[in-house]
Parts: C-alpha cells; structure tokens; sequence
C-alpha cells in the first residue's frame, strides 16, 4: 500500500486545483511545495502584477479627473503603501488556498520534494513518500541570460519587493511582462526604455494592434531600443548602474528588470531517477493527458511549457484529476484560448490573427472599428482604440477577435464566448448595440 494515492509536487495553480479535486474525489493526497502556497500567479505574478496595473491607472485618472469636475489638489504617488498592501493581499491569498487544500483533507508539505522513483517522492527532510501517481506542476522561473553583472538586475520575482521606485528603469524583453511593467513603472513616474533583441514586440499578438500600443507608448515617453542587447550591466559607487550596450549607446538606470521568458522548473526533481523524459527546452514531455514517459508520473502547467498560462494549467490539473481520480475522462481543449497583456492601455485577443487567418484560410474578411473611447475624448486624451474581427470569408464564421482599448481584456473574455462557439459575423450583427459603451463597436462593424 502507497502513502498517498497522489503526490503534488507544485503548489501553484495547477497544482491546487489537481491536488483538491483528486481529494474531492476521495483520493488520499499530499501536496509538497519549498516556497509559499499559491505559485507565481498568486505570490509573484498575475495577481500581485493586476494589482499594480490599478494603481498605476490611477496616474491617468487623476489627470483626466480635473475635465469632470475633480478638483485633485495634490498627487503624490508612495510606493511603499501600494507594495506592502499588495504583498499583504497576496499573504491574504495564500492563506486562503492553504485553507481551501486542508478542507480537502489534502496534506501540505513545505519543504522541497525530489522524485526518487516513478512512485517514490523524498522530502528536503529525509523523509520518503510512496504514492500511486505523482504529479510535477513545478512551474517555471524566469531566465535570467548571460550577461556579465547580471547579478544587478531583477526579475519578475523582485520586482514586487522593490525598496523604492527606480527614477529610471531599463527593461530587457518585448513580451507580455515586458510591456506590462513598462507601462506600471511609466504610470508611477519612472522613465522606461524597453530594450528588445529584435524589433518584434508581443510576437504572436495583430500586428496592428502592437503597433498601436507602441505607437501610444511613445507618445506617453516610454523610450524603445530594437535590436539592441546587454554587454555588461555595471554598479556604480553610487549604486546606479551603467549598461553597456550593443547596438546603441550606453544607458543609465536605477534599476534594470529582464523578462525575456521563463525556463521550466526541472532541476533536482529527480527526473532521471523516475524515468520522466525532458524536452530540449527543459520542458517535461507529457501526452494529451498529461502523462509523462513514466506511467505513474504527470505533469500540468508551465513545467511543460505547452501554453504558459494560468487557467489553462487550472485546466490541465482539473482534466487530470477527473480522468484518473474521478472516472470522468477528459482532455484540454487549446483552441481558442483567449489572452491579454495588461499594459497601458491593455490589448487582448482570442482565435486567429490576421496574419494567421490569411496564411491558413486564404480567403478572409477583416472588419476594424479604429475609435476614441468616449471617455478619452471628454478627458481630452488622444488615445484611440483599435477593434478587429478577423472572419472566414467562406463561412461567415469569426475566427479571431483583438482589441486593444481600455478594459479590453474584460470585454474579450466575454466575446471569445462567440469565437469558441463559432458564431458569424451575421450573428453579430443581428445582435442589438448596447449604448453606449466601447463593447457595442464588436456588433456595430460593418
Ligand atoms: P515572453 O515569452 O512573453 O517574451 C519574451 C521576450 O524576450 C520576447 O520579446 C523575446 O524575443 C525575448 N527574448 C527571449 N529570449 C531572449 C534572450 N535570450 N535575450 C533577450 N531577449 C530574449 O516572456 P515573458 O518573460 O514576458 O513572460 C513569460 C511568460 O509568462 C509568457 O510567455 C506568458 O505565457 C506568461 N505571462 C502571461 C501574462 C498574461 O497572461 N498577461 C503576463 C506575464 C507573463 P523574441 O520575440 O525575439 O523571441
């Protein structure tokens, strides 16, 4: 007999929702994680980033306040007020997910778990765990390049912990976190250069709609270098940093940030001693349901490197705990999975861009609404939307939508409903405007 039906070994989003609806199930579970419940969406990433993404907005209400009437006599941004409320919210959080995974009867071990076979879990401790299955939903860390002084600079995971707001800040990446800190440290007073190896920003994400976020985020001041990399960061006595450059000339900051992708977390793990295969990438090998090269062993999330995305890993540790503790067999399904970067202003999209749809369907209908919220325009902003619906000439069907506007994301979530369903373009516009508001342009192209 095996200590534990199931062994976890990751306690971020995956991982929880595998650990607790196996439990659910009736299986006997322990979840085993070295730093805190939660993972990096919740203690380091998403959650702790939206929440700075809404203060950071503040910047541009309070200037917009004043053409509605506001009196706003004095604005002063304090750092240290909003990181430690954040850090408080996300140590809120963390208790709650702990909570949620004892109510379930589900063991927690906080030390780090290495596989010692394909049933065999060893503690930092000593201790040994047997188990039917086991489950690697490890995660990913960023990487960090091989820069020389690249122990000045931070990652993803400092950065919420920051002492104090950097005057100038130098960010290394052209991808979602990239773009999305550099609109948080924009809003919050900081002078942004984003420096990228390519001159390609959000690859995967419409052209268009990236060129309109770059185009708005230079106008703001956020300052870009393409094609440009790191030769040497270096400490100054006075604790600024000098980075010395290739491909422009040598840049000053306060702090510099690199997010330029996260690596799967496979190291130590005993992957050897179990028989799990890794990938070039160090991503975990699994099949579609989420099985490794050893029978007993699974992997969810981000240590596969498949789609490196929250709910989708909430989906595969859902669909692995139905199919192999609840007798319900299911798969992810990872079409139309819809996506946003929350930078300022925010851009989302679902389905095919127009790129994509033009490359696959040949024959393809695009529908754009290019507007100034309304919003904007009483606050005197000069800061367009941009709405695409990208449909299947033959079929009428909407195989893509992308938007970038404010709360682009909220609106998205509800109309990939529509691209998931296949609806056409004539169920949009058969469906009546709701006035006014920015979501009514989706049924209003013509
Ligand atoms: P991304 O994969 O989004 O972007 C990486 C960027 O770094 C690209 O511009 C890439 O350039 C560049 N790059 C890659 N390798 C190097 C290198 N060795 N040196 C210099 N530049 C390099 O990574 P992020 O770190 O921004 O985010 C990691 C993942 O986290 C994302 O893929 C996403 O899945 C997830 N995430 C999701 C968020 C959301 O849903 N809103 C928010 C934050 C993160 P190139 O394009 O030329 O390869």
């Amino acid at each position: 007999m095996a200590d534990f039906d199931l062994i976890v070994i990751g306690a971020g989003s995956g991982g929880v929702r595998a650990a607790r609806i196996a439990a659910g199930h009736g299986a006997k579970v322990a979840i085993a994680e070295e730093h805190k419940v939660g993972g990096t969406c919740v203690i380091r990433g998403c959650v702790p980033k939206k929440l700075l993404v809404y203060g950071a907005h503040f910047a541009e209400d309070l200037e917009d306040a004043a053409m509605f009437g506001w009196d706003v006599p004095t604005k002063r941004f304090d750092w240290p007020v909003l990181r430690d409320n954040v850090l408080a919210e996300v140590s809120r959080l963390e208790a709650a997910y702990t909570e949620t995974l004892t109510n379930h009867q589900v063991e927690i071990f906080h030390e780090r778990a290495e596989m010692t076979g394909p049933t065999e879990v060893t503690l930092a401790s000593g201790k040994k765990l047997s188990a039917g299955k086991i489950l690697i939903a490890t995660g990913a860390r960023p990487l960090m390049p091989e820069v020389e002084g690249i122990e000045h600079a931070i990652s993803s995971n400092e950065v919420f912990h920051l002492e104090r707001m950097p005057k100038r800040i130098v960010i290394a990446g052209g991808g979602y976190i990239a773009n999305e800190f550099a609109g948080i440290f924009h809003q919050f007073g900081a002078h942004v250069t984003l420096v990228n190896r390519s001159d390609t920003l959000l690859r995967g994400y419409d052209q268009q709609l990236v060129d309109r976020l770059l185009q708005i985020s230079i106008r703001k001041g956020i300052d870009y270098k393409f094609n440009t990399t790191f030769e040497r960061i270096e400490r100054r006595d006075d604790g600024s940093l000098k980075l010395v450059m290739k491909g422009s000339d040598d840049i000053e900051a306060d702090e510099v940030l690199f997010a330029v992708g996260r690596r799967p977390n496979v190291e130590a793990l005993g992957c050897a001693a179990a028989g799990v295969e890794v990938g070039d990438k160090g991503e975990i090998k699994v099949d579609d349901d989420n099985r490794t090269s050893a029978a007993s062993v699974f992997a969810v999330g981000d240590v596969t490197d498949r789609v490196q995305l929250t709910p989708v890993a909430i989906r595969e540790g859902q669909a692995f705990a139905d199919t192999f503790f609840g007798n319900i067999p299911c798969k992810v399904d990872y079409g139309c999975i819809p996506s946003a970067v929350f930078s300022h202003p925010p851009l989302a999209g679902v389905g095919m861009t127009e790129g994509q749809a033009r490359n696959k369907l040949g024959s393809i209908k695009v529908y754009t609404s290019d507007f100034r919220a309304m919003k904007n325009v009483l606050a005197g902003r000069n800061e367009r939307s941009l709405y695409k619906l990208v449909v299947d000439a033959t079929s009428d069907e909407i195989v893509g939508i992308h938007m970038i506007g404010p709360d682009a994301p909220e609106i998205l979530q509800a109309a990939a409903i529509a691209v998931k369903a296949r609806l056409k373009k004539a169920d949009f516009a058969a469906t009546v405007a709701l006035h006014p508001t920015m979501a009514e342009e989706l049924v209003l192209m013509r």
